[in-house]
């Protein structure tokens, strides 16, 4: 079996490190190391709109930002397909088939899903698009035969609704589908990092973020006022590692040549941390060294960026051709889908050429 990469991000926003470590990184990764026959990387703006119906423009306008972060990050064209969801009508159809599948107290169940009803007071009014959006994310999936879907642990829930999908489907109209399996980022910093106001998880709906393509100045403004660990006043202070976002930043993004380069009196990350433990240790330097270390992991990916922003156009028919690609392999797949479900009426001779009451 063909080994099948199937991701992507709202265009609600520009990307930012959460998107970065949960799964952007990894997908350049995977891209290069060969290793995979097809990687779809999908700009999810049909989703987008199920939380942001009265609000098009938006995610009109935050297409091109997201293709943008994706090139600047190393998203190869020749090598990953990258589309528009909207111009794949066929997910739009098999979602509808899928819904048949799904029962309103799963989706009820469903923690991402509450989690973000909650974040966008939407208990009392939720639009029905976004309750199912699940169900679409597995018509995503699905369409591309996708084995592997490397993402931030909040899409582990989503997954496992389209494996649930993939298995009813199958079980009812026979083999049709392939399963999918969730890529979690291995190092546990980046499952959800957390906002620079050490909320539970970056997000461009909270405002907590350091976009990918912030100057070097909102960079440093956002470290410089990052939480760390409300109880370590002063320097002497004994301080907490846990549940600072700056130590977990540095989980995520510090490997051993930074100390040589930035910080040459600390062996390791683990020393860093004792001695912030012990107090004497103030959260100046700290906040310094993880600003020197994400200047450097960022500076390429923003002035890749300003290449490619002298060219639109040319994004713009990158992401045509990608969209045209990714229709014909949905519509192969819907037309699996149709057979299996025995929907696919005209070819079907057997049921054209029937001879009813003829001998009556
Ligand atoms: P929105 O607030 O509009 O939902 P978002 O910031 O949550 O946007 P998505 O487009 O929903 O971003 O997420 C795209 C991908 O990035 C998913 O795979 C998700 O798991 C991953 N991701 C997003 N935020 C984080 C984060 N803070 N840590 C790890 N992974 C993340
Ligand atoms: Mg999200």
């Amino acid at each position: 079996m063909d080994k099948i990469i199937l991701t992507g991000d709202r265009p609600t926003g520009r990307l930012h490190l959460g998107h970065y470590v949960g799964s952007l990184k990894r997908r350049v990764e995977l891209q290069n190391s060969g290793g995979f026959d097809k990687i779809y990387i999908m700009i999810a703006d049909a989703q987008a709109l199920t939380d942001n119906a009265d609000n098009p423009e938006k995610v009109r306008q935050n297409i091109i930002q997201v293709a943008l972060d994706y090139l600047a990050c190393g998203i190869d064209p020749t090598r990953s397909t990258i589309f528009i969801q909207s111009q794949v009508p066929e997910l739009c159809e098999l979602s509808f088939y899928y819904m048949n599948l799904v029962t309103v107290s799963r989706l009820q169940r469903n923690p991402t899903v509450k989690t973000e009803i909650k974040m966008r007071n939407f208990e009392a009014n939720i639009p029905v698009g976004f309750f199912t959006y699940p169900i679409s994310q597995a018509a995503d999936i699905t369409a591309f035969n996708a084995t592997t879907v490397p993402a931030g642990e909040d899409q582990e829930p989503m997954i496992e609704q389209a494996r649930e999908i993939v298995r009813r489907f199958n079980a009812t109209y026979g083999d049709t589908l392939v399963e999918p399996e969730i890529l979690l980022p291995d190092n546990s910093a980046c499952l959800r990092l957390p906002g620079t106001d050490g909320k539970a998880k970056m997000s461009k709906s909270l405002g907590n973020c350091i976009y990918l393509s912030d100057s070097e100045s909102d960079i440093s403004k956002r470290v410089k006022t990052m939480f760390t660990d409300p109880d370590h006043l002063r320097v002497t202070d004994p301080g907490k590692v846990e549940g600072n976002t700056v130590f977990t930043y540095l989980d995520a993004f510090c490997r051993p040549q930074h100390f040589m380069q930035y910080l040459p009196e600390y062996g390791s990350l683990e020393e860093l941390k004792a001695h912030y433990r012990r107090g004497g240790l103030g959260d100046v330097k700290v906040k310094k060294f993880l600003d020197a270390i994400l200047q450097e992991e960022l500076a390429p990916i923003r002035s890749r960026r300003k290449e490619y922003e002298q060219d639109i156009p040319a994004v713009f028919s990158m992401l045509r051709q990608g969209s045209e690609t990714a229709r014909t392999v949905a519509a192969e797949t819907l037309d699996k889908v149709r057979h299996s479900m025995r929907i696919d009426y005209f070819n079907d001779m057997d049921l054209l050429t029937a001879e009813y009451g003829k001998n009556e």
